[in-house]
């Protein structure tokens, strides 16, 4: 049934037209950054039209979900506000005040919209991609180049296929240069970051840290795309013991750096906490190697495995921590009471 109230037009050809033109303005824009040394605006406009032209792809979809162009319409604008009125027997009555706005529905409307229609999309990806448009938009752009040519890569398999399964048409055709533009840089990024991992494989990282070598950063351009350097690997170096002098160079933009503080800062980020909600830390300096990976909770350390002698208090069964360790199998607590007792005795 079409809503009775006034709303805007839409005229889904042009919605899909739309999105089908931002999206290769968008490759082109990063096509242009990427050999302009990373022009900052490029990268900037890059991502607002990949991220726009992904949306308007996916209002498209939802448009053509409905046969009624007027249906399609109410599912793309966004609604008036519905509101409670009584209906003067003692009851209510849910009505909705005011028309269809003139803006359409958000990323967060999308996804419901979605799920109602189960409509599959990997989430995840598009979340990435906002909050990287986000951080272009509210931060300095300069030096997130990488971090741009990682979405570009990740977004390629998310848009062929929705294009393919929901759409059921061809990225290819539809997108023409723009797309095989995308297929050689999600290749390319697909192989480096695969003989990245072999190559790291190489340089011995500890076990625990594994995790978090794969989310490490270029501090310069944000890429994922670092490579042990080849000096290190060549003098037999190992990321676990030779930490202080093993360097990660960027593919993306070649700048160099020692991967161990990338790694633990990937591991702070992760266990960041805020002491204004009451919150602890989780990841402390380890009293055996001095590295800032000791998981607090787990009572053991992500680079040298260390791991307490005393886990629990012999009197109340608390966890113990590293600087409960002297105490000989007590926790604080109960260490001050014995010793108080022994005094006194
Ligand atoms: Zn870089
Ligand atoms: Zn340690
Ligand atoms: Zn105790």
């Amino acid at each position: 049934m079409a809503p009775k109230f006034p709303m805007p037009g839409l005229d889904a050809a042009k919605l899909r037209e739309n999105a089908l033109t931002s999206i290769r303005l968008g490759v082109e824009d990063f096509e242009r950054c990427r050999h302009q040394e990373g022009d900052p605006a490029r990268a900037l406009s890059a991502i607002r039209n990949l991220f726009a032209g992904v949306l308007l792809l996916f209002k498209y979809k939802i448009a053509a979900c409905v046969n009624d162009p007027a249906d399609a319409a109410a599912l793309i604008f966004n609604p008036p506000e519905i509101l409670p009125h009584s209906n003067g027997d003692g009851g209510i009555e849910w009505v909705p005040v005011g028309k269809f706005k003139p803006t359409t529905i958000d990323v967060g409307t999308i996804q419901k919209r979605f799920e109602t229609f189960e409509i599959d999309v990997d989430w995840g990806v598009i979340e990435k991609l906002q909050a990287c448009r986000n951080h272009l938009e509210h931060l300095h752009p300069a030096h997130t180049l990488g971090e741009v040519a990682d979405f570009v890569a990740e977004l390629f398999p998310v848009l062929r296929d929705f294009i393919q399964t929901e759409l059921g048409e061809s990225p290819a055709t539809i997108l023409g240069d723009a797309w095989q533009l995308m297929l050689l840089h999600h290749n390319f990024f697909v192989d480096i970051t695969k003989r990245c991992e072999e190559a790291w494989s190489e340089a011995c990282p500890p076990e625990g840290m594994k995790p978090w070598l794969k989310e490490c950063k270029c501090s310069k351009c944000s890429s994922t795309l670092l490579a042990p350097a080849q000096e290190n690997l060549d003098a037999g170096d190992t990321v676990e013991y030779n930490d202080d002098r093993f360097k990660a160079t960027c593919i993306a933009c070649g700048h160099t750096a020692l991967i161990a503080p990338l790694m633990v800062d990937a591991l702070e980020k992760a266990h960041s906490y805020d002491p204004r909600d009451g919150g602890e830390p989780s990841v402390e300096n380890c009293n055996q190697c001095g590295r800032g990976t000791f998981l607090i909770h787990e009572q053991s350390c992500l680079w040298c495995s260390a791991e307490l002698e005393y886990t629990e208090c012999e009197m109340c069964e608390e966890g113990l921590g590293q600087e409960d360790q002297d105490n000989g199998g007590l926790c604080s607590y109960h260490a001050y009471s014995y010793e108080k007792f022994m005094r006194e005795d």
